[in-house]
C-alpha cells in the first residue's frame, strides 16, 4: 500500500471525513483555484491533530485552512494535504463576558453568539469573512479594534514538540502574531474577553457596519479583502488610485472601481491573472511613490 493510501485509510479507520480531488475555487473567498490532492475535515480537536501528524508522517505537503478569506490558490491546485478547519465550530460562554471559540468558529457567528449573550466588543468582526484561527494568524481588525484588544489566550498544537501548548503572549502586530511568525503552532481555540452591552445596540451596531462595507467595498465579487497590506504611512488603496487604476485588469481579475486596495474576481479569473495584475499595480505604484507594495493575500501553490 502507497504511504499516501495508508494515511487515507488511518483517517477511514478513525471516521475522519475526507475528499479527494477537492475543488480549491469552493474554499476561497477568491472563488479561484484547481484541486487539491485531498482535503481532510475533523470536527474536533484530536483529529485535527491526528490528521496533521499523520500528514507529516506521510511526508505530504500540509496546509491549515480557515475559511479561505485570505487565500489565493494556484490554478494547478495543491499537491499535498489540506486540512480545513471548518467542522472545529463551537462556540461556549465561559461566563463573566468570555467566549472561548473554536479554531473553525467563523468570526459572524462569534459576533453574533455575543451580540446574543449583550456581549459587546466583537462588533467589529462581524463582517470579516474568516475562522478565529485565521484572525488570530492575521490579527485581523476592522474599524479601529482587533482581535488583539479581546484575546486572553489561545490553544495551539506544537508541530516539533508534537504537543498542546496555552499561548498568553501572542506577539500581536499589524496583521501579524505568534502564529504568523511560526507556523508550527496551529490554533486549536481561543478564549476572548467581552464587556457587558445592551443586545439591540450591539445588533444595531452591526447591522450599520455591514451598511459602511456594502456601500464602501466590493463585496458582490469574489475577493480575498484588501490584497496588499498597508504601507507604513500611506493607505495602499489610496496609492493604487492615485496611480489611475481603478478598473484595471488582467483576464478576469480587475482592480475594484469601489475600492482600489480590492482585486476582485469578476468572472473566471485565475491566480495567473491575479498575480499579473498584482505585478503591474506594485510597478505602477513603486514607479510614481517609490512605496513597495506587500501583498498581504496568502499564495498558496
Ligand atoms: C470581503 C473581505 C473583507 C475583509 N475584511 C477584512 C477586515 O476588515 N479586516 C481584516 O483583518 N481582514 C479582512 N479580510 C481578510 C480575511 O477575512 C482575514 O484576514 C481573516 O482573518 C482570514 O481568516 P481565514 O480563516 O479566512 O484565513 P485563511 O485564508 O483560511 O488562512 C489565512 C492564514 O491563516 C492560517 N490559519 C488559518 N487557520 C489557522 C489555524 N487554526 N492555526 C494556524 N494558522 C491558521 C492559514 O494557514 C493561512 O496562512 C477580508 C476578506 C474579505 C474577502
Amino acid at each position: 500500500m502507497s504511504d499516501f493510501k495508508a494515511f487515507l485509510s488511518e483517517l477511514d479507520n478513525r471516521g475522519i471525513k475526507y475528499v479527494r480531488e477537492y475543488e480549491l475555487c469552493g474554499a476561497s473567498t477568491f472563488k479561484i483555484g484547481g484541486k487539491a490532492t485531498v482535503a481532510v475535515i475533523p470536527e474536533n480537536c484530536d483529529d485535527l491533530v491526528f490528521a496533521i501528524d499523520k500528514g507529516y508522517e506521510y511526508k505530504k505537503k500540509l496546509h491549515v485552512l480557515g475559511r479561505g478569506s485570505n487565500t489565493l490558490f494556484s490554478d494547478d491546485g495543491y499537491d499535498g494535504i489540506l486540512i480545513l478547519t471548518k467542522g472545529l465550530c463551537s462556540i461556549a460562554d465561559k461566563g463573566e463576558g468570555i467566549l472561548e471559540c473554536s479554531a473553525g468558529a467563523s468570526l459572524g457567528a462569534v459576533s453574533a453568539f455575543a451580540a446574543d449573550r449583550s456581549l459587546s466588543g466583537f462588533e467589529f468582526a462581524s463582517g470579516i469573512p474568516g475562522s478565529i484561527g485565521g484572525a488570530m494568524f492575521m490579527n485581523a481588525g476592522a474599524y479601529g479594534s482587533a482581535m488583539s484588544d479581546f484575546v486572553i489566550d489561545s490553544l495551539a498544537y506544537d508541530l516539533e514538540k508534537k504537543k498542546t501548548v496555552t499561548i498568553r503572549e501572542h506577539e500581536f502586530g499589524y496583521r501579524k502574531s505568534i502564529y504568523s511568525r511560526d507556523r508550527r503552532l496551529i490554533c486549536l481555540s481561543v478564549r476572548i474577553k467581552l464587556h457587558e452591552g445592551n443586545c439591540e445596540e450591539i445588533k444595531e451596531k452591526i447591522r450599520a457596519l455591514a451598511a459602511e462595507r456594502r456601500s464602501k467595498q466590493p463585496i458582490e465579487y469574489p475577493s480575498g479583502g484588501s490584497y496588499f497590506k498597508r504601507p507604513e504611512g500611506y493607505f495602499a488603496g489610496k496609492l493604487i488610485e492615485d496611480c489611475g487604476l481603478k478598473g484595471l485588469s488582467v483576464g478576469g481579475a480587475e482592480v475594484s472601481e469601489k475600492h482600489a486596495g480590492f482585486i476582485i474576481n469578476k468572472g473566471g479569473a485565475t491566480s495567473c491573472d491575479v498575480l499579473k495584475l498584482e505585478e503591474k499595480i506594485r510597478k505602477a505604484v513603486y514607479e510614481r511613490f517609490h512605496v513597495l507594495l506587500e501583498r498581504e493575500v496568502e499564495y498558496v501553490d
